[in-house]
């Protein structure tokens, strides 16, 4: 397994170093919420990224990495975990067939509250996520009738492979990690080289617009 997530690893700052020329400090967009990718992430650290790392250009790379890791216990989980397989099965099934209206978007969009603030005089019709909850396959009528019941053999077991399962995301984790560290300097020379220049830039710009006219 570790040769292969060496490989992935590769691939990815492969990928992302291609990417890196194109971003432009002007085009990073706040965010309103925290990234849970990104925010006191072990890969984040291991790729050698500091809080000076603007989060744009730590988040390309990081979230390939975490569909790297994804996909990786997704194919061992689907070799090796039937119970857990069919539960995610089920649960995938019953999500396809609600209204997910946060779901899909575009990524500048991604993440975002999808209603509006409400204006206390002007209440809405309705909201999306009200309509995403009315949908829910809980709010459905026979859902819980279609819920299946559990012995406890059957919990243990299915506790038994979930167990496995955050075990093998731990090792394949950690095989990135150390996959990841080994392209550290590749990473520092090009954010030195393609980011650092712009950031140094706009704070140049910043400094002299706050600057009083003499
Ligand atoms: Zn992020």
């Amino acid at each position: 397994m570790a040769d292969q997530i060496e490989g992935q690893v590769r691939g990815a700052v492969d990928a992302w170093l291609r990417w890196l020329p194109r971003w432009q400090v002007g085009t990073a967009r706040g965010r309103t919420r925290v990234c849970r990718t990104c925010f006191g992430s072990p890969v984040a650290a291991a790729a050698g990224f500091d809080a000076d790392v603007p989060h744009a250009v730590q988040h390309a790379l990081l979230n390939r990495l975490r569909h790297l890791v994804d996909a990786e216990v997704d194919a061992y989980t689907t070799r090796n975990l039937p119970l857990v397989t069919r539960e995610l099965r089920r649960a995938a099934e019953a999500e396809a067939s609600g209204y997910r209206p946060d779901e899909g978007l575009a990524l500048e969009f991604d993440g975002l509250d999808v209603d509006p603030e409400p204006d206390p005089g002007q209440p809405f019709l309705f909201t999306l996520a009200g309509l995403a909850a009315e949908d829910a396959p809980s709010a459905r009528a026979g859902a819980a009738a279609a819920e299946p019941e559990f012995s406890e053999e059957a919990k243990a077991a299915l506790r038994r492979e979930v167990a496995l399962a955050d075990e093998h995301a731990q090792s394949v984790g950690t095989a990135l990690c150390f996959a990841l560290v080994e392209h550290r300097e590749r990473i520092h020379d090009a954010v030195a080289r393609l980011v650092e220049p712009q950031v140094d830039e706009l704070i140049a710009e910043l400094s002299r617009t706050l600057e009083p006219p003499s």
